[in-house]
């Protein structure tokens, strides 16, 4: 019998994780025996990702800071490249906050499922509040002085600290480009086979994720039966689907206005790639395509694709920014918390360098998720929520990740004169 793809059998997780639910709630034990013997696995699941996070950003980060090495010879290229990569991720991230805004997703949740939602994380609650005080008490550079850790081995044990871990991991990269060549060698061997394994074990964490999907399901249901919270699901996708268009939309317009090419072309030239993205849920994987279909249909020339598209597979991010942004606001929104500008403003930060920090595999945005939470004090545990549906906006947002690759790479070729 031929496997199901993973996309299926998670699909398939999550219905039986709701059905299971609804059937055993049916029984007035059903419910606590979820509590007690499913919940526990979601929990797991939740943990391997937090897990994965300190260790995916220090290589991922390394690796992709000390890659740019290439910069030197290509320095003019190079700029243009990571200006426009970061640029489009910002304007991502910003269209995120403002969709999400609008719309406010979280609200459509009643106020009962909210008590409930709240009283079910009240640890994280807690833990919360806390945090909120000691922000009263900060001065105006806490923020910036909250960046540099005194300890690494103390910001890595800390959640809270995932902008310490970045720093140290971006400050290392840069180090190790300016240290000899001979000596930088073994160190970035190092980096590359460590990325490797973390990415191996995400891979081996997505294999749980058909029964991970299935116990997070089941105790949402059992735990929130009304049936408010998937209404309020159902309008967090649209809202990230809205804003993944609009990112389209904004990519034909630069395409058209500073590569001189019609959306007609672009989009023509460049679907192959957004398809096999849809599908396989990783830029990386896509990346092959995305450069023949580039360099051949696109009119890109082979010295700028090939150096722009992995870059950008590997930093630019746009449809995982944007979908985080809207994933922290509407976790808050859920929990019935009030972000304020300033935190909002934290969120454009930390989307960004979390996506830059995502790695081009599948449910990797959704790992860097929790940077973004923990810095803007917003629960951890809210990740429960959204996961239910996260693997469809993952094949949604990486296709985007991939059109804002090839869409950068016009605009760099054009302005450097290789465009034909
Ligand atoms: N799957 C995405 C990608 O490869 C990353 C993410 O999870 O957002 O581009």
């Amino acid at each position: 019998m031929k496997k199901l793809a993973l996309h299926w059998q998670i699909l398939l997780g999550m219905a039986f994780g709701v059905l299971f639910a609804v059937l055993l709630i049916q029984f007035s034990w059903g419910k606590q025996v979820i509590v007690d013997w499913v919940k526990p696995f979601g929990n797991i699941f939740i943990n391997l990702l937090k897990l994965i996070a300190v260790p995916l950003i220090l290589a991922s980060l390394i690796k992709g800071v000390s890659d740019l090495k290439d910069i030197s010879k290509l320095s003019k290229m190079g700029g243009r490249t990571i200006g426009m990569y970061i640029l489009t991720t910002v304007f991502a991230v910003s269209i995120g906050l403002v969709i999400v805004n609008i719309i406010k997703p979280g609200n459509f949740i009643s106020e009962q499922t909210r008590t409930e939602l709240v009283g079910n994380y009240s640890q994280d609650a807690s833990s919360k509040i806390e945090s909120a005080a000691k922000q009263k008490e900060a001065g105006p550079l806490q923020a910036l002085e909250d960046i540099v850790p005194s300890n690494i081995i103390g910001a890595s044990a800390d959640n809270g600290n995932m902008l310490q871990v970045i720093f140290f991991a971006v400050f290392f990269g840069i180090a190790l480009i300016l240290i000899p060549q001979e000596q930088a060698a073994p160190v970035k061997a190092f980096f590359d086979g460590f990325n490797e394994v973390i990415l191996k074990m995400i891979d081996i964490i997505m294999l749980a994720a058909p029964y991970g999907v299935f116990a997070l399901l089941a105790s949402l249901v059992a735990e929130s039966p009304s049936l408010d919270l998937f209404k309020a699901l159902g309008m967090y996708g649209i809202t990230v689907l809205l804003g993944l268009l609009i990112m389209i939309g904004v990519y034909i317009l630069l395409v058209k206005v500073l590569a001189k090419k019609s959306p007609n072309f672009f989009l023509k030239g460049i679907s192959p790639a957004q398809l096999l993205a849809f599908s396989t849920s990783s830029s990386a994987a896509t990346l092959p395509v995305t450069m023949e279909r580039t360099i051949e249909n696109l009119g890109v020339d082979d010295e700028v694709a090939s150096f722009v598209l992995p870059i950008g597979a590997t930093i630019n991010m746009d449809g995982t920014s944007l979908y985080q942004a809207v994933a922290a606001v509407f976790i808050a929104q859920a929990f019935g918390m009030d972000l304020s500008f300033g935190v909002q403003l934290g969120i454009i930060a930390t989307a960004t360098l979390a996506s830059i920090g995502s790695a081009a595999v599948p449910g990797a945005g959704m790992v860097m998720l929790v940077i973004v939470l923990a810095q803007a004090g917003i629960p951890e545990a809210g990740l429960a929520l959204i996961f239910a549906i996260d693997r469809p906006l993952d094949m949604c947002r990486t296709s985007v990740n991939v059109t804002g690759d090839a869409a950068v790479s016009m605009v760099v070729a054009k302005s450097v004169n290789k465009l034909a």
